[in-house]
């Protein structure tokens, strides 16, 4: 007999967690939280630096890769998921910015204004630096400061200024623009996951029920309403019924793959894989939105960075031991030590690209850190205009989707790249940072005209694995999901992850999508009569 809840979350990730904590917090209400990955027992998902050794880990990673993406000299790009509790917050490089408050007025959607989700980043944070206006004491998402300077940072940070740029020491406070020390989602030195900060302290509610390495194969429907969801659990297929709705937050590459694969999304698409169309949607699984990221690498002068501590026993025991009792060192470091937000133009009247600076170095995300001495800076666009999509590759579950990217499509991509690039190589170039560069070792000074760097972004350029928006949310003909993220023209069913965003917001995507399964939280408590918490 299937078993009956009252909401059925699919996906515990950065969303989904959320939405188990706050949903099942009315005792009466049943929720099942089902996920495909394991439990997080991977000691390195805990370790800050872990996500080094996370990125490519199929046991706790989806590892997808890209079709062979047009502009990329027909590259297949890899793109890691988090499938493991807390998702993509239990691999992702720890990085807490929220984007910019014109993001989300530009989604021009009623209740989604910067103004109407401040309350919503403010409920989940837990913020170091203590509450004001805009930042919140006391939730569930610790975010802490960098436990300690860094040479490095500190000269990248002085270039930074003396190459016109302000000195921000908070991305998330009046301004973005500018550069500083990354803020991440630590407590005490410790991956502050989703799955840490909201499941875990509620994992024993009676009414809560969390089955792990469930794969969700279908949505049920009754004619267009959503009444359960099929899974694949131990070999075992198993169906479950919810008597309210049906709440996918799978991520922005799953959640349209689902959606198509129950019968919601482009009626050519389905029937070309034999699925029977439930609803003929041709949005879902389009306008993939992704942060394309390409790097400079340079060989260091003296022997400070993350490379040097990795080619000696001694120095990687004593990072271990200052990690283990001080909490400090490369390994209680996010995949952004420092940053900054840039205009690419004077004229813009906001950033339009964003640098993360590491004090490492490699070849590619993922793989050995280089022999000598290196640390990276990093461009991505912000708002890029090149879309992409997700689509079903067969009517099997387990056949992972087809991912395109389409990066660097537009002249305006491409352009902003450029001089994102131009921009950071001045920065590179300045008093406070020379002294400590001893060459540039990617692409090297052989790059300089436009044709250079765009034949080196061809080459090497990838994703900062931000994807977004394959079902957007808003009032116009585009939107798979309305305002309270309801799927429209059907009933029972709801999308609540980065899927739903109408257009990537300007930073790294984590708090947002958090602060976006707050808010459907609230939205869902209000539509059955509960005061949002
Ligand atoms: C390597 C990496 C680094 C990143 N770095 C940063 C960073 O530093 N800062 C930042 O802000 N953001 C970062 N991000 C992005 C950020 O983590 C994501 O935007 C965010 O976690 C997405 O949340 P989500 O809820 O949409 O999806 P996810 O967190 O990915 O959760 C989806 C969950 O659903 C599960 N699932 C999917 N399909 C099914 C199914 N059919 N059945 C059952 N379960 C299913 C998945 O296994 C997963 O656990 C990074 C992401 C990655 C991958």
């Amino acid at each position: 007999m299937a078993e009956t809840y009252d909401t059925i979350i699919v996906g515990a990730g950065s969303a989904g967690c959320v939405l188990a904590n706050r949903l099942s917090a009315d005792p009466r209400h049943r929720v099942l939280l089902l996920e495909a990955g394991p439990r997080d027992t991977d000691p390195w998902i805990h370790i800050p630096l872990g996500y080094g050794k996370l990125f490519k880990k199929s046991s706790v990673n989806w590892s997808y890769w890209s079709e062979p993406e047009p502009q990329l000299n027909g590259r297949k790009i890899f793109t890691p998921r988090g499938k493991v509790l807390g998702g993509s917050s239990s691999i992702n490089g720890l990085v807490y910015t929220r984007g910019q408050p014109e993001d989300f007025d530009d989604w021009e959607t009623p209740g989604w204004s910067f103004g109407e989700l401040l309350p919503y980043f403010r409920k989940s944070e837990d913020q170091a630096r203590g509450a004001d206006a805009l930042h919140g004491r006391g939730g569930p998402l610790s975010v802490s400061d960098q436990n300690e300077p860094h040479e490095l940072c500190d000269a990248f940070i002085e270039a930074a200024v003396q190459a016109g740029h302000p000195r921000n020491p908070d991305f998330n406070g009046e301004r973005q623009e500018g550069a500083g020390y990354q803020q991440l989602t630590t407590r005490n030195a410790r991956r502050c996951s989703t799955a840490t900060g909201y499941l875990r302290p509620v994992m024993r509610r009676a009414n809560l029920t969390v089955v792990t390495e469930a794969l969700a194969s279908k949505v049920l429907f009754e004619g267009t309403r959503a009444i359960g969801i099929r899974y694949l659990n131990d070999a075992k297929v198993i169906e479950a019924n919810a008597q309210r709705e049906v709440v996918l937050s799978g991520g922005a590459i799953n959640t349209p793959q689902l959606l198509q694969l129950s019968g919601v999304g482009p009626a050519a698409l389905l029937r070309e894989h034999g699925v029977a169309v439930v609803l003929d949607q041709p949005h879902v699984g389009e306008h993939l939105q992704d942060h394309f990221q390409a790097r400079i690498v340079l060989k260091c002068t003296r022997p400070i960075t993350v490379n040097d501590d990795m080619q000696s026993l001694w120095r990687m025991a004593r990072m271990g031991l200052r990690y283990a009792f001080l909490r400090k060192g490369p390994l209680a470091v996010s995949a952004g030590y420092a940053g900054g937000f840039w205009r690419t133009r004077p004229e813009l009247k906001r950033p339009d690209v964003q640098t993360h600076f590491l004090t490492f170095s490699l070849d590619r995300m993922g793989e050995k850190l280089h022999p000598f001495s290196g640390f990276t800076a990093s461009i991505c666009q912000l708002r890029p205009t090149s879309r992409g999509s997700v689509r079903i590759r067969s009517a099997d579950p387990r056949d992972p989707p087809a991912i395109r990217y389409n990066y660097l499509a537009t002249e305006h991509d491409r352009r902003t790249m450029l001089e994102g690039m131009r921009l950071l190589r001045r920065i590179l170039d300045q008093p406070a940072i020379r002294p400590y560069i001893a060459a540039e070792y990617l692409p090297g000074a052989r790059v300089q005209s436009d044709d250079e760097w765009l034949a080196y972004f061809r080459e090497t350029g990838s994703t900062i694995y931000h994807p977004t928006c394959t079902a957007k949310m808003g009032t116009g003909a585009g939107a798979v999901v309305d305002s309270h993220l309801r799927v429209k023209g059907l009933a029972g069913l709801r999308v609540v992850d980065a899927s739903v965003m109408p257009a990537v917001v300007s930073g790294n995507t984590n708090a947002a999508v958090i602060a976006i399964a707050e808010k459907a939280a609230d939205l869902i408590d209000s539509e059955r009569g509960r005061r949002p918490s």
